[in-house]
């Protein structure tokens, strides 16, 4: 049914979650999985002009090199190969439209957590990407113990 499931992962302890899961999807549908992680490093700005603080580029750097040796633990954990491990930097539920969009991805694999208080308030990730909806969505439920 589904032939290429895109699996965003926050390279948090959840992520092996999601990734169980994305390894049952995949092997049930034979699909294809791609891993993504999106660097969503933003500096704080300031009105702008001369008082705009310049974007760190080494800070930058190397949460991208973090992320990129640890997206490669995971996706050899689920047998991803190395050009379909993603690391993109921007705005998370956007960089994930995005390649879901660009990799035609017929599936995204999320996690979700239960929301209480202000995070119900602010949202998530996974009901960002429901509401832009390029393709189907699974919300794995985690546990937050
Ligand atoms: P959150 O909205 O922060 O509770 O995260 C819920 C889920 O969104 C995570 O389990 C991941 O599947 C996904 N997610 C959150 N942040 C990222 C990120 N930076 N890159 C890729 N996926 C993410």
């Amino acid at each position: 049914m589904y032939k290429h499931i895109l699996v965003a992962t926050n390279l948090t302890p959840e992520a092996d979650q999601i990734g169980q899961k994305a390894l049952e999807a995949a092997k049930k549908w034979n699909a294809k999985l791609s891993l993504v992680h999106v660097v969503d490093y933003s500096p704080m700005m300031y009105g702008g002009g001369e008082f705009a603080l310049p974007i760190d580029a080494e800070l930058e750097q190397n949460l991208t090199a973090e992320a990129k040796t640890n997206v490669n633990q995971q996706g050899k954990k689920l047998g991803v190969k190395e050009a379909d491990q993603w690391i993109v930097k921007g705005h998370t539920k956007d960089e994930i439209v995005d390649l879901a969009e660009k990799l035609k991805a017929d599936l995204i694999i999320v996690g979700s957590h239960d929301k209480h208080g202000l995070a119900l308030l602010f949202g998530s990730t996974a009901n960002a990407i429901l509401h832009a909806m390029p393709c189907d969505v699974l919300a794995v439920k985690l546990s937050d113990e």
